[in-house]
């Protein structure tokens, strides 16, 4: 499933996003990673765990779940291979090779106990995981979630710290990445959303409807750095999340996850930067490489502390 770049002439643009699940780069940054992947950029995913202990929505699938065959995370390898060709994004791998690493469950549940899980993993081991592809793909722009995880699932925690610890893990082995960004939503944004949600005067086939608390990441309109415009990509990103179908279930412009609650779907994707050097004013930007010089690293060069 890894497609590993021309090491002679990669493509200028490249971009790494770092994820706990199967499923969360789509509900994140599907439409950035479709448009970069679209425009010639090297897209390429790191997801930490395979979901193993994913709640499973459609009924005919719920046997995958992981108190009945616990097969989920197989099965969910597919699923991220196929939201993937949606996206167009040919390099997605697992960190540490699939199966490494087992999804913790929701935080304070026995899972989290599990030697084996992700919450419990070494972070210097797991994010040398990662600054080993960091150093193989050389992105300028890593992307991954806040140090709450957006919404403080254990794994999400847990992929923040291995980002942040394998781009500093890679900066000292020779490439220091350009510019960190989290993931975010601004309020004001997510406050539209669920305002157009309620005036839409339908039923949906969800129970309810999420509140602007239950979506990740929201923050203050002014702590966006970048605003990815992928409206042209909204299909793809619709497609990738449908062949998610364990966990979320599209309705229109609406979706919801395994609590069943419906909530906005949005095209345009929101970026805090926590390292590098800020894109050009004004901000927030339109493109999380703006104003870097393109072009590959050279080999071996030593990033500079900024
Ligand atoms: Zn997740």
């Amino acid at each position: 499933m890894t497609e590993v770049p021309d090491a002679a002439s990669p493509p200028a643009r490249r971009l790494l996003l770092v994820h706990a699940h199967p499923d969360d780069e789509t509900i994140g940054n599907g439409a950035t990673m479709a448009r970069y992947a679209a425009e010639g950029a090297l897209v390429t995913l790191v997801t930490c765990t395979l979901g193993e202990e994913g709640e499973v929505i459609p009924p005919e699938l719920a046997h995958l779940a992981a108190d009945r065959d616990d097969t989920l995370g197989e099965h969910r390898i597919g699923e991220l291979a196929a939201a993937m060709a949606e996206l167009g994004v040919t390099d997605h791998r697992f960190l540490g090779g699939p199966g490494r690493y087992r999804d913790s469950g929701m935080m304070g549940v026995a899972q989290n106990d599990n030697p084996g899980c992700l919450w419990r993993a070494d972070l210097d081991e797991a994010a040398g995981h990662l600054a080993d592809v960091i150093l193989e793909v050389r992105p300028q722009v890593l992307v991954t979630y806040d140090a709450n995880g957006g919404y403080g699932h254990p794994d999400h925690i847990q992929a923040h710290r291995i980002a942040m610890r394998g781009y500093e893990l890679a900066a000292g082995r020779g490439h220091r990445v350009d510019r960190v960004f989290e993931n975010c939503m601004p309020r004001s944004v997510v406050q539209a959303g669920f305002d157009a949600l309620a005036a839409a005067g339908r039923s949906f086939p969800f129970e309810g409807i999420a509140r602007v608390d239950d979506v990740p990441g929201v923050v203050d309109d002014e702590q966006v750095t970048v605003a990815v415009d992928g409206a042209a990509y909204a299909g793809h990103k619709t497609a990738a999340m449908r062949a998610h179908a364990s966990q979320i279930a599209v309705d229109g412009p609406f979706f919801a996850l395994s609590n069943d609650l419906g909530q906005p779907f949005f095209a345009v994707e929101y970026y805090h930067q926590v390292h590098g050097t800020p894109p050009p004013q004004p901000l927030p930007a339109g493109d999380l490489f703006a104003g870097l010089t393109d072009g590959p690293a050279a080999d071996g060069a030593q990033g500079e502390p900024r």
